[in-house]
């Protein structure tokens, strides 16, 4: 950056100043969505280097998954729950970006993500999309992308709209239509590949599943997960 710059950064800074998004205190120059005291403190799972996790359970007896791991403990109150408010509410799109860099830097070092071959994030809702402007699962596939350096897909898996047919079905019928809600696109991209496919939150994993059921449907497709937390 150069001075002119930085000396109107500053200045701008003086009437925005630029808050972490972890606790809200404001920003040094030097630092990028976290002070350096919440990076130090991130409530990291780890759960990527171990050979079993809580998180391998999840998907057990519903899809066959490689590996499955989470960045973030998602606790109520906590550093993760008000990085995920800014990812998601606040417009803060890039500190996926900035933690998905990061993600990727450590799965790398991981012997379960060695053969991850591409990354294909999580479609959002049309809806929401409209409403908040970009996908944030979107952002995180780009951080992972950018330090694992392989692609990401954003054509690959599409959220499929309903129908007004299918909005007048009852209750079950739309409970059973969850189950169904992607198709798959542009195949050749991952057909034979290791993919990881990665979103924000884990929680039941039911979209995790139905997005993985459908992208097995492709020849020669292992998948394994990866999110920014985990709320267990
Ligand atoms: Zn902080």
């Amino acid at each position: 950056m150069n001075r002119i710059c930085r000396l109107f950064q500053n200045f701008i800074s003086i009437f925005y100043p630029r808050t972490c998004v972890a606790c809200g205190n404001a920003l040094l120059q030097n630092e990028s969505y976290f002070c350096l005291s919440c990076l130090m403190q991130l409530p990291e799972t780890n759960y990527h280097l171990q050979e079993s996790s809580p998180l391998d359970k999840i998907f057990a007896g519903r899809v066959p998954v490689e590996k499955v791991a989470s960045m973030l403990f998602f606790k109520k109150g906590n550093k993760a729950q008000h990085i995920l408010h800014a990812l998601k509410y606040k417009g803060e799109k890039g500190v996926g970006c900035f933690l998905g860099e990061m993600y990727g830097r450590q799965l790398l070092k991981s012997p379960y993500y060695q053969s991850v071959e591409c990354i294909v994030p999580i479609p959002l809702h049309l809806k929401k999309l409209r409403m908040r402007g970009y996908n944030q699962s979107e952002w995180i596939a780009k951080g992972l992308s950018n330090s694992m350096n392989i692609p990401y897909y954003t054509n690959v898996l599409v959220r499929k709209e309903f129908t007004e047919t299918q909005t007048r079905k009852n209750r079950i019928q739309r409970w059973e239509n969850v189950k169904d809600v992607f198709r798959t696109d542009n195949v050749d991209a991952i057909a034979g590949k290791h993919i990881l496919i990665c979103d924000d939150v884990l929680t039941t994993g039911a979209t995790l599943e139905s997005a993985i059921t459908q992208l097995l449907k492709v020849k020669g497709v292992k998948v394994s997960v990866a999110t920014l937390a985990w709320a267990g």
